[in-house]
């Protein structure tokens, strides 16, 4: 019989992508913009936060575990889904895009674990499993979330 996988959602803003230092080079180039996200070429550009790449492929290649990569959309830059999937393709490779998931409903995903920054506001609240919230006292980086579920699944 086959053990039941552990479904991980991973957020990318402030979770995989550096959006804050992104965000801050292009407020730079366009300082006279209200929203300089809505030129495109930012959500392409953004950097891995540390550890992000080598973490994710870390969860994504675990025999006990599916991880997929779950995004809400700033809904008013209809570019920011392509360049999403860019960045996924570019940072994380074709098979991690068969698991990008796009959507600002993250408690319609069902599964174990989500990864996010946010505690609320796009449907981390309703979420069915644990939220692991990324930057809190407990999870502050990748290294950290690692290890959480090394204890969690390794045991
Ligand atoms: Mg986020």
């Amino acid at each position: 019989m086959t053990e039941k996988k552990a479904i991980v959602y991973v957020d990318m803003d402030h979770v995989l992508c550096d959006y804050a230092t992104g965000f801050a080079r292009h407020k730079a180039e366009y300082p006279n913009l209200a929203f300089p996200q809505s030129v495109p070429g930012l959500y392409e550009s953004l950097d891995p936060m540390p550890d992000a790449i080598e973490s994710y492929m870390w969860l994504h290649e675990h025999s006990k575990l599916d991880v997929y990569v779950l995004t809400a959309p700033s809904i008013k830059n209809p570019h920011c889904y392509a360049e999403k999937r860019i960045w996924v393709e570019n940072h994380l490779g074709m098979a991690v895009v068969q698991n990008l998931i796009i959507s600002p409903h993250k408690h319609l995903s069902k599964g174990d674990y989500l990864i996010d920054d946010m505690p609320s506001g796009k449907g981390q609240d309703r979420f069915d499993g644990k939220l692991i919230l990324y930057g809190s006292e407990e999870f502050p980086n990748w290294v950290s979330v690692t290890k959480y579920f090394k204890s969690q699944i390794e045991c």
